[in-house]
């Protein structure tokens, strides 16, 4: 992991007409140890939507451009045929828009997983403007608060309010609270940055239908399809496909890092957001720039800031120290693990059974099959039958010590068998465990047992450090 923060162009604090200097103060700089659960006790919501007031509490301008943004290309469609020029260039304008949102306002802006250099900057500020999510710092700050208060009211698309609220609803309902503090003073000073919010407007109808009708006009002569599939359709793909992130990535696949939170990991949701659907590694590690890690899962926006560095306009790659990456993984994998343990029942353990001395042993081994091995006096009642080497071999163990012939003198049994064994234990013979060997006593399937931190005797009850008596520990 580069060690190395991104750098970012300071403006001069004298620049106000560029920036108010305020917006250098980091936001969240003063605000209370208890801010989050002190916000959501004493913000007031506004109330929730019903039939009676929902008209009042639509974004009217994100309704327009989201809802009537798919009407008017299916109509368009229906009346321009589609050619193959014109196909290919709105597929590949698609990628550009997407990876102006995925490799730029996401991966750069929102969260710093790598330095860009100015044209790379500036051309992702662009062709970020063409996917009409707005302006870069806008959408960082919502984003930054996303990661921060995953799950809960202060998420401006709370994965929990349903499917359809963190796709779409968040921007054409108003908020019914204003997402929690999230620091973007950073992006204020960064020059890119201010230029696209200062001239957002021209630049979205530049970059989202003059450029995809003007240059299938110029090359081919079809300015009606390019405004047409590469203008308006392929920009409610790049809408619905980048909200995927928000709605599907938090919905579909398996949570291999870390269950805490709703951000899951899965193939289909990587092919729709041109491979930002590993998110429960992208929460968990926000500011590696990868989003899937392994080399043949789908990733093209890692693809292309990995080729611009290549090519020298990206450097400081972040990537998160692989050992927490698969500690991470192997946390999961024992979680899982452990929920299958707790289905199985166990054998009792010498706590947990009486103490019976050799004589009471000999006694009651009269009344029912009783056999000794390793300390523990085991009820063969209902085994001698189906015993495979013979029933008569168990017989002539009744009431004696068959730890040898168990392990290996008669037959060197199974792990199964002993794992069997284990579970017809009805006493501890006092003074018992006379071979004392831990492997003899404790069934296979129990030795890499998974036991909780607060069920081992001493946490560090394993480990292989010692002290050398000077107080060095090795
Ligand atoms: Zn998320
Ligand atoms: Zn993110």
């Amino acid at each position: 992991m580069s060690s190395v923060y991104p750098r970012r162009t300071t403006p001069p604090i004298s620049d106000k007409k560029a920036a108010n200097v305020d917006e250098f103060i980091p936001s969240d700089l003063n605000i209370p140890d208890n801010y989050v659960q002190h916000t959501l006790k004493t913000q007031k919501a506004l109330p929730p939507f019903n039939w009676s007031n929902w008209y009042n509490e639509i974004n009217w301008l994100n309704f327009f451009i989201l809802i009537f943004t798919p009407i008017l290309g299916l109509v368009g469609a229906y009346y321009t045929p589609l050619r193959a020029k014109t196909f290919w260039f709105s597929v590949f304008y698609y990628y550009m828009t997407g990876l102006g949102i995925t490799a730029g306002y996401h991966r750069l802006w929102a969260h710093r997983s790598y330095n860009a250099s100015k044209p790379l900057q500036y051309f992702l500020a662009m062709v970020g403007a063409g996917a009409v999510e707005g302006s870069i710092k806008w959408w960082s700050r919502g984003h930054r608060a996303h990661h921060r208060y995953t799950d809960t009211d202060l998420d401006p698309y709370n994965a929990h309010k349903g499917f359809t609220y963190s796709h779409i609803g968040w921007m054409i309902l108003k908020p019914r609270r204003k997402p929690g503090v999230a620091d973007v003073s950073d992006l204020s000073k960064n020059e890119v940055v201010r230029w696209q919010h200062r001239h957002y407007i021209p630049l979205i109808l530049l970059m989202s239908f003059v450029v995809p009708t003007v240059i299938p006009w110029l090359l081919w002569g079809d300015a009606m399809g390019g405004y047409v599939y590469a203008g308006i359709l392929r920009l409610c793909f790049v809408h619905h496909s980048t909200f995927c992130v928000n709605s599907l990535a938090h919905w579909l696949g398996e949570a291999p890092f870390d269950d805490k939170h709703t951000p899951r990991d899965h193939l289909i949701t990587a092919l729709v957001t041109i491979g930002e659907g590993y998110h429960n590694f992208h929460h968990q590690f926000p500011m590696d720039y990868r989003n899937a890690i392994k080399w043949y899962q789908y990733d093209p926006t890692k693809w292309f800031i990995w080729a611009m560095q290549q090519i020298g306009l990206a450097s400081h790659l972040k990537v998160f120290p692989d050992n927490e990456v698969r500690k991470g993984q192997l946390t999961m994998q024992l979680k899982k693990l452990r929920e299958t343990q707790e289905t199985l029942a166990w054998p009792s353990d010498s706590n947990d059974l009486p103490v019976i001395s050799w004589d009471s042993f000999q006694e009651q081994a009269q009344k029912r099959p009783l056999v000794l091995i390793s300390g523990f006096i085991h009820d063969m009642t209902n085994f001698i039958d189906e015993h495979p080497g013979g029933p008569h071999l168990l017989i002539k163990m009744i009431g004696k010590d068959a730890t040898t012939a168990f392990f290996g003198g008669v037959y060197d049994h199974s792990n199964a068998a002993h794992n069997l064994l284990a579970m017809k234990r009805v006493g501890v013979l006092n003074g018992g465990h006379p071979h004392g060997l831990e492997d003899k006593s404790i069934p296979p399937s129990q030795r890499l047992k998974i036991a909780r931190y607060n069920e081992l005797s001493s946490p560090y009850g394993s480990s292989t450090a010692y002290s050398d008596g000077e107080g060095m520990v090795y």
